[in-house]
């Protein structure tokens, strides 16, 4: 009986319960958006101790609607983030916190994450889900119209802005035709924008000028319109874009991928590996499993990279498929322990 017990004590503590006032959890998520959320669902549904933190700025805040998202089209962001932390109540082993992460170290199996507060808890998984910031042209228009006339991906806000006088900011040469050639899936009134001398070569600009995109070379001094109003609306908030010259071209909609940086520096603090991709530096994870370099770390959502594929349904996947894996590695370990320890026994 004793033994019984010890060996439960045993379990609890590798469960993550508070062992000697420390707070030890089976696998501590940090980011609380799609990915985020979706890890820590799958994982109190597999019965662990999870502990998200939050520090509460997901990439899509912007937006007024969230879309693409399977039963959710069009929801307002912060409501669908609402409803993925409600529906964690349920699961006991799960704790939510409205804080962030600030340090993070140590092994599979025994990691520290330092919280806000400065105080440190425990985790022997460690699922990275912080997102990245968009770093938007230092130009009148850009932050304020982001998400609201200003968009990243069209397949979020292509349908909001059909048909519509649209724009592509993109200044890639090769790249920039390919962006027109697929905006103009939603409008045929595309103007390709190139913020300085195209790289365009005079295939590119034939196959350009053959489907009915013009190029405007000239810088963009600013954009124009209305912040305030509903991206839901047949067209977004922006009116107008403004060139140095002074010269202006009536708009509502401009796609725009700017480059991104990862919003926390936990990864590369835990010594996992970055690479380099087309906008950003990202958290190098097996496709598969989301699992980084470093065992026992897993990364998802947008920290990892899914480059041009971007969106709350992808992260919500990764974020998912790092709680699958991360948990079958827990339940190996605790399977490993409890055959090792009922052997040792046998040997008393
Ligand atoms: C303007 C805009 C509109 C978009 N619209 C759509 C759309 O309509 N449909 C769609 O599918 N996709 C859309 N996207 C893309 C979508 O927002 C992202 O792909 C998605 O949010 C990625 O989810 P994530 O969980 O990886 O990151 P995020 O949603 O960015 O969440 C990461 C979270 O981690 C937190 N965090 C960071 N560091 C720490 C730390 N140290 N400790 C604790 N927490 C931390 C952040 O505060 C943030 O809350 C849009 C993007 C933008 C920019």
């Amino acid at each position: 009986m004793a033994e019984r017990t010890s060996r439960a004590a045993e379990q609890t503590t590798r469960k993550g319960e508070v062992d000697g006032g420390e707070a030890r959890y089976d696998a501590v998520v940090v980011g609380a958006g799609a990915a985020g959320l979706s890890a820590a669902l799958v994982l109190g549904r597999s019965r662990r101790r999870v502990l998200i933190l939050d520090g509460g700025e997901p990439r899509n805040a912007p937006s007024s609607g969230a879309h693409g998202f399977f039963t959710r089209d069009g929801a307002p962001p912060k409501e669908l983030l609402r409803i993925g932390r409600e529906q964690l109540t349920p699961y006991e082993g799960v704790q939510y916190r409205r804080t962030k992460a600030r340090k993070a170290g140590g092994t599979s199996g025994a990691f520290e994450v330092v919280l806000e507060d400065g105080s440190t808890v425990f985790a022997r998984r460690l699922i990275l889900a912080t997102g990245v910031a968009d770093e938007l042209p230092d130009r009148p228009g850009f932050s304020e119209l982001w998400g609201r006339g200003v968009y990243h991906c069209p397949y979020c806000h292509g349908w909001e802005v059909r048909d519509r006088p649209l724009a592509v900011l993109n200044s890639s040469g090769a790249g920039a035709v390919e962006r027109a050639v697929l905006i103009r899936n939603w409008s045929r009134d595309l103007v390709l924008l190139t913020d300085g001398p195209a790289g365009l070569d005079e295939k590119s600009r034939r196959r350009l000028s053959g489907l009915g995109v013009s190029v405007r070379e000239e810088r963009i001094s600013r954009l124009e319109g209305d912040s305030g109003r509903e991206s839901r609306a047949a067209s977004g908030g922006l009116e107008r874009i403004v060139f140095e010259d002074g010269s202006t071209l009536a708009r509502e909609g401009l796609f725009y991928v700017p480059p991104q940086s990862q919003r926390s520096e936990l990864a590369e603090a835990l010594g996992c590996d970055l690479e380099q991709m087309a906008r950003a530096l990202v958290i190098k994870s097996d496709p598969t499993t989301r699992e980084t370099s470093v065992p026992g770390v897993y990364a998802a959502g947008d920290v990892t990279g899914t480059g041009p594929l971007q969106s709350i349904p992808l992260a919500a996947a990764s974020g998912a498929a790092a709680a699958y894996f991360a948990n079958h590695a827990l339940a190996t370990e605790d399977a490993d322990a409890e055959l090792a320890a009922l052997a040792a026994g046998a040997e008393r």
